[in-house]
């Protein structure tokens, strides 16, 4: 589809185009041989970070990615015209501080998320605008009861996070008996009025792109207590806001420019179009092969989500623990929708762009507009039930499906997008779901120990292995740095 949209429309596409130019990563050539100090599985956040340290402590590494590029679950989408937007993790927020660091150093600015005008609520059939800067700050204006139980399921949520250590949520006095809970059955019994419950139904597949039957209680007390910092206190609020949460600011160039930047700066020292099938440990040294590659090195980093570690061969077998935990946290299951028109035209009626809704293949969605509003945007998110009940569709039904959702919610404008962009995390296959790998009930308390215990000389990052922000970029930035001091001390 052509799309007439000037130049320097999304997100600084100059400075994408040149980061991606300066990639100078090398493709495994047939039978090639490489060795380096430390092997890194996982071009995504996580291994790059891991790999970024390990090279500035004098040692030397060699990353394996599978992709024909950098950033795994991070992604700079092409528009037509030239710009960018991102097909999957995109926004950061307060405590989120090894991202932003990270971000700084690599001279990737940062620019707030479009949060002007009023949210909107479709609930029931009923299109609802509605402030944010009053009492209730975000929270969807439900009646009276709803607002009052939502309440105290949030604060309850809350103070129970602040029982488990973000280190070992399996270690919680009450670990056993939150872990043999689903959070469905847990917000069953703490939110019986259905408002309170629909905000709880939709702020859940928002956050994790699973339904609540399908999460641990545990789990979820974990990821709220791990919403924070070492000084500050995660809490529900910080998961789902968007001016003072985990949605408050976004990458001017796309998050995407982040991967590519680490991977430039780390050279030939990137490998693409290397899928790793075999890691094969002992004596000291562990050989890696991908796509007729064989690399050596005294320690590997898996830097994979579980699902992803559990498709490689290891040889000897891992222990039980780990082999079993690999076979126990799924991807959720999203996909994103990004409808581009000449102007964000919902802003001149007051509105931010972010709905709330319990009908739609779209549930919830965001402005992502460039900075300077050159071009409108609107980015929705397929999640859960939702995107799998499109399991299969073509992606003509999809658009038809989310366009009918954006024109319920924007009116008749939303109709005729310049260009319509599905990025589908469940298709992908060194994805295959997002945003993250999530622990159904029994997992925490019976395998947890095996997330970052290391193997011989096998470690273990990426986000799903962090004590803070886990399941976000800052998460794999933070578990890439842990995995590299550990391999760093051991060498
Ligand atoms: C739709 C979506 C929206 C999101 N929104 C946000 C957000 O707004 N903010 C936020 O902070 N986070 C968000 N996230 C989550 C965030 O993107 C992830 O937490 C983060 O990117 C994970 O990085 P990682 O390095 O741990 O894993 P990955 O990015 O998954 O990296 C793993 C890498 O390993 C590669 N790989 C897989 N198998 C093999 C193999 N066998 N051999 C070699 N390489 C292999 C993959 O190709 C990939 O590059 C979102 C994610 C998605 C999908």
């Amino acid at each position: 589809m052509s799309v007439p949209l000037p130049r320097r429309r999304l997100l600084g596409a100059a400075a994408a185009t040149a980061a991606a130019a300066a990639l100078t990563t090398a493709t495994p050539a047939a039978a090639a041989t490489r060795s380096a100090d430390v092997i890194i599985v996982g071009g995504g956040l996580a291994g790059l970070t891991a790999a970024r340290a390990v090279v500035a402590a004098g040692r030397s590494a060699l990353v394996l990615e599978a992709r024909d590029r950098v950033g795994g679950r991070v992604l700079n989408l092409p528009l037509p015209d030239g710009g960018w937007t991102e097909g999957g993790g995109e926004f950061i927020g307060p405590t989120q501080d090894r991202i932003r660091a990270l971000a700084a150093e690599l001279g990737v600015a940062t620019f707030p998320t479009y949060n002007a005008g009023k949210n909107l609520l479709y609930k029931d059939g009923k299109r609802t605008p509605y402030a944010t800067d009053g009492l209730l700050g975000a929270v969807p204006p439900v009646d009276l009861a709803g607002l009052a139980n939502a309440a105290t399921v949030q604060a309850t949520l809350d103070n129970l996070a602040k029982q488990v250590p973000v280190n070992a949520p399996w270690t919680a006095a009450k670990a056993q008996e939150w872990d043999r809970t689903t959070f469905d059955s847990w917000l069953c019994l703490n939110a019986p009025v259905p408002s309170a419950r629909f905000l709880f139904d939709v702020a859940t597949t928002s956050i994790f792109s699973a339904e609540p039957r399908e999460l641990s209680l545990l789990y979820v007390l974990f990821y709220i207590a791990s919403a924070g910092n070492e000084s500050t206190p995660g809490t529900f609020e910080r998961l789902t806001d968007t001016g003072s949460g985990a949605q408050a600011t976004r990458f001017t160039g796309g998050s995407g420019l982040i991967p590519q930047r680490l991977a430039a700066a780390l050279g030939e020292r990137v490998v693409l179009n290397a899928p790793v099938d075999r890691i094969s440990y002992g004596g000291g040294t562990a050989t890696v092969t991908a796509a007729g590659l064989t690399a050596t090195g005294r320690r590997v980093i898996v830097a994979l989500p579980p699902a992803l570690a559990a498709r490689v061969d290891y040889d000897p077998l891992l222990p039980a623990a780990r082999d079993q935990l690999t076979q126990r946290m799924p991807m959720g299951a999203v996909a994103k929708a990004i409808a581009v028109y000449p102007t964000p035209f919902w802003r001149s009626s007051g509105l931010n762009g972010q709905v709330v809704s319990d009908t739609g293949a779209v549930r919830s969605t965001f402005d992502n507009s460039p900075p300077d509003g050159s071009c409108g945007a609107l980015m929705g998110f397929l999640e859960a039930d939702e995107v799998r009940r499109l399991d299969g569709a073509a992606e003509s039904e999809v658009r038809a499906a989310v366009l009918a959702d954006y024109v319920r919610y924007f009116g008749a404008q939303a109709a005729q997008p310049t260009a319509f962009l599905l990025q589908r995390w469940d298709n992908e296959r060194f994805s295959r779901g997002g945003p993250v790998g999530y622990a159904p009930p029994g997992v925490l308390t019976q395998y947890g120990p095996a997330l970052r215990t290391p193997v011989g000389p096998l470690h273990w990052a990426g986000t799903e292995t962090s004590d803070y922000w886990n399941g976000y970029m800052d998460g794999a930035v933070r578990s890439g740095e842990r995995a590299a001091r550990e391999v760093l001390a051991a060498l």
